[in-house]
């Protein structure tokens, strides 16, 4: 990987010097130039050429190497019409290389990158958490942020600890982050004690916006104490970003992020150093207002809203979810923003597992079920949006270097291997118990082939 760098940092300097040639292009009195630009051109070439039968051989460099590096953005800045030219010309020396590196990486058949983190996951209770647990090692991740609306919802230290003790029990590998439920109950000394005992947040739903949000809030004034203690003691404040659909002021679900955003600046400047996170984002608006909010404030992103939009849940229960997916432009925002490497962005599955009949019933629940294939599901999207290189940092780096959360010790370097392989369909169903009949749930893209599956865990 090294000898990769640096051969293509050597190709950098010498089209550097064959820029320093064209510069004096024309100029008659000098035939020795023309002679020392036709050997940069063949050593490029040449260059090229090694370099590309290095990533042949071995495509996952690609992921870990050459990306970043401005050669490759030279080669995609040369991209469109380039006309015919003599073989000296350079931008048909890049063209061939931009050819060549575009077949090289439509030829990634396998990935490897640490085990991921998952900073938004309902893990459920009882035989839906029992079946759930164990799945989130199987979609490649080890490190969970749990969320906290339980029946009823969690609300103390203690309730938390609790929880997170029958998780571990199911899924040793995992380490689990838990959160406590933002209501009138939670002061700020509940919000030390949790601090001290590793709880990482806090999560806050608006009134009857989600699953078990009965109990959520509806001004955020009130809880200005609790954020303040919060703000001291280093818990994130975890924001379901939606307000209440009131249709006297033309709110429902299309319009329920975007007007919940001033909300969030209002908190963020209220509590500069607060560490907030604006959940599950669905639109261009909540990625610009993110984006130009200070460095405390952070943003997941699911799976499903890279690949939904209206037109997918509008008729396909188990593609409905809270916030709803938006227009074409917003998921768009989501992908560019991904695609952009901005390390305030990060992976945040909001998989939500209801038993088929709560999805299929005559009112369906929100939440979509992707946790037994987060990596799969993940590698399948950011490879047809063509930004495969920028898998790692969105689903293992950037969400755990906002928290500041390390795994358990002896995790921090687990890897997982995916691998493109044709006929990899997603299962129609998982059974809720093995023992009773409770139902099934039906995970995202159900029985449909997503090309890539893993093939070492946790290694
Ligand atoms: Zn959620």
């Amino acid at each position: 990987m090294k000898l990769l760098r640096s051969l293509l940092e050597e190709l950098e300097d010498l089209l550097l010097a064959l820029q320093s040639t064209r510069n004096v292009t024309g100029n008659k009195r000098m035939p020795n130039r023309r002679k020392k630009k036709k050997q940069l051109v063949l050593k490029i070439q040449m260059f090229i050429e090694k370099v590309l039968s290095r990533l042949i051989a071995d495509p996952s460099l690609v992921m870990h190497t050459a990306i970043n590096l401005p050669f490759l953005n030279l080669l995609s800045s040369n991209a469109e019409n380039t006309p015919e030219g003599p073989p000296w010309d350079i931008k048909s020396v890049l063209q061939t290389g931009k050819d060549k590196t575009k077949k090289t990486l439509s030829m990634t058949t396998s990935i490897t990158i640490p085990s991921a983190c998952d900073f938004h996951l309902h893990l459920r209770q009882d035989e839906m958490m029992r079946m759930v647990t164990p799945k989130v090692q199987e979609g490649g991740v080890s490190l969970a942020y749990i969320m906290p609306n339980l029946q009823p919802p969690i609300k103390t230290t203690a309730e938390a600890l609790a929880y997170k003790a029958e998780l571990e029990a199911l899924a040793p590998n995992v380490t689990f982050y838990m959160t406590l439920y933002l209501s009138p109950e939670l002061t700020p000394e509940e919000v030390r004690k949790a601090a001290k005992a590793g709880i990482a947040g806090v999560k806050s739903y608006p009134r009857g916006v989600t699953t078990n949000s009965e109990s959520g809030i509806e001004n955020y004034e009130v809880y200005y104490p609790v954020f303040k203690a919060m703000e001291e003691e280093g818990l994130v404040l975890n924001l379901h970003g939606e307000i209440p659909s009131d249709a006297e002021k033309d709110i429902c679900v299309m319009n329920a992020e975007e007007r919940f955003l001033p909300q969030l600046e209002k908190i963020h400047r209220a509590f500069p150093k607060l560490k907030i996170v604006l959940e599950h984002a669905t639109t261009k608006a909540a990625v610009d207002m993110v984006k130009s909010l200070g460095d405390t404030v952070g943003c997941s992103i699911t799976v499903h809203h890279l690949q939904l939009i209206v037109d997918d849940w509008a008729g396909q229960a188990h593609h409905f979810c809270k916030p709803v997916a938006k227009y074409p432009h917003d998921r768009d925002a989501l992908r560019d923003i991904v695609k952009s490497g901005h390390p305030r962005f990060f992976l945040g599955t909001d998989s939500a597992p209801h038993p088929i009949a709560a999805k299929e019933g005559p009112k369906s629940n929100a939440g979509v079920f992707t946790t037994p294939l987060v990596l799969p599901y993940l590698a399948k999207i950011f490879e047809e949006i063509g930004c495969l290189d920028k898998l790692e940092n969105f689903a293992c780096h950037y969400g755990r270097q906002f928290y500041g959360l390390s795994h358990k010790q002896g995790f921090e370097d687990k890897k997982v291997t995916l691998v493109k392989e044709s006929n990899t369909v997603v299962p129609a169903k998982f059974e809720i118990s093995s023992t009773e009949d409770l139902g099934v749930v039906v995970p995202f893209y159900a029985n449909k082939d997503i090309g890539w599956k893993i093939t070492s865990n946790f290694y």
